[in-house]
């Protein structure tokens, strides 16, 4: 029950963080208090993007990138990543407009890695795409992985590190004491000198038993699996402004999803889809891929998590909490980030810095205590 660091949350994240810390040789506990990758990260459409980030986000994002092309060295699997490629279309003139500005505002600061591209290329990117898209944004690096085989790859390669998990173990407590954290839990107290914050949408309840008030919402992202079908789309496709993005699995089923939002019941810890906003991406989908009409759906589902004002996460050292280390908030795009968000987190649990500028995720401007003033 003792250990140099004590990660709360089973998800993607909080693997991520407790694998990378133990292999530069700490001790490492995590604890879930449902099963490994319940929420956010067993819920997700798990594409690897950086097509369309913030550029605040972009150096972790451009990393992870790189570690995805690389992810065996970190988790002895690829998990399921292709790079397939991600495109963003434009379906009018405004549209195209923004996408170009985007396009040429991160060339001009040194990012090359998205590229513009015309009608013609588009249609031999996508034939089954509807005539009607201008053009759009391309990465071809980008692409999608498998969620539960991420997960089980983390989980495997944690315990191969030497991570302790426990799982149905909820923290209820967080006390500190002689430069140690005391967490209270279900399954009794554990003792560590730094704790990582990886709790999801209950990241916010996590800072405040350390006593760091912060401000989130939840978002609860809703899914869609059709049946399979003849029709082929390689890359992923999103539209701008549009909640959408679709893509199809090798076993020929189309995946539809892209940020429309479900129901949440935050006391019983749960999101249910909302067929009236679901019928929306569905129909923005049909629009671009006329070819899908009619498609059965077999599958839907809405997941949980913590989004943040700015939809920038929180990573970092806490403010007023000493030995407290966040990393959530990630507002429906983390999943890309897990192996480089891990690392920064790694980095400043064992060695008490990293080489990235954390400023844009600093917690404190989600202080409640600041909102209040
Ligand atoms: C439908 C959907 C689609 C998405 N699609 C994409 C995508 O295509 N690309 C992309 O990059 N991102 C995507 N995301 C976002 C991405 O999945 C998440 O950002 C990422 O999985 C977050 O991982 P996490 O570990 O922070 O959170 P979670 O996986 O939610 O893990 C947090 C865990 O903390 C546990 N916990 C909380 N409080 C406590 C406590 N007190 N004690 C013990 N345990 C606790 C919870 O039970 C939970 O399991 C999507 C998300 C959703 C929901």
């Amino acid at each position: 029950m003792n250990a140099d660091i004590l990660v709360i949350g089973g998800g993607l994240h909080g693997l991520s963080a407790a694998l990378q810390s133990a292999r530069r040789g700490a001790s490492v506990i995590l604890v879930e208090r449902h099963f490994l990758g319940r929420h956010a990260s067993g819920a997700t459409a798990a594409g690897v993007r950086t097509l369309g980030r913030d550029p605040a986000e972009l150096p972790l994002s451009l990393e992870a990138a790189g570690m995805w092309h690389e992810m065996a060295e970190l988790v002895s699997d690829d998990c399921g990543f292709t790079a397939c490629g991600q495109l963003q279309v434009a379906e009018d003139e405004a549209a195209l407009s923004k996408i170009k500005a985007r396009v040429r505002a991160l060339q001009s600061k040194g990012f090359m890695h998205e590229t513009m591209i015309g009608l013609e290329e588009m249609q031999e990117l996508v034939p089954d795409l509807s005539p009607h898209c201008l053009g759009g944004a391309w990465v071809s690096g980008d692409g999608s992985a498998d969620p539960h085989r991420t997960i089980c790859a983390f989980r495997d390669a944690a315990l191969r590190a030497g991570v302790e998990i426990h799982e149905e173990c909820l923290v209820t407590g967080l006390q500190r004491r002689n430069d140690r954290w005391q967490a209270q839990t279900s399954r009794g107290v554990f003792e560590a000198s730094i704790i990582v914050n990886a709790g999801g949408a209950w990241a916010d309840q996590v800072a405040a038993l350390a006593g760091e008030p912060v401000q989130q919402s939840i978002r609860t992202s809703m899914m869609v699996v059709t049946e399979r079908t003849q029709t082929r789309v390689k890359p992923v496709v999103s539209s701008l402004g549009k909640k959408l993005s679709f893509k199809q699995t090798a076993q020929g089923t189309m995946v539809i999803g892209g940020g429309s939002q479900g129901r949440l019941a935050a006391d019983r810890q749960s999101a249910s889809v909302d067929f009236v906003a679901l019928a929306a991406s569905v129909g923005a989908a049909v629009r671009l891929f006329p070819k899908t009409k009619g498609l059965r759906i077999v599958r839907t589902w809405a997941g949980m998590e913590a989004m943040t004002r700015d939809h920038l996460p929180v990573i970092g050292f806490s403010r007023g909490a000493p030995g407290l280390i966040h990393a959530f908030g990630f507002s429906g795009h983390g999943f890309q980030l897990v192996p480089s968000v891990g690392r920064v987190v790694a980095d400043l649990a064992c060695k008490g810095q990293t080489r990235h500028d954390l400023g844009a995720f600093d917690v404190e401007r989600l202080s409640k205590e600041r909102a209040a003033a």
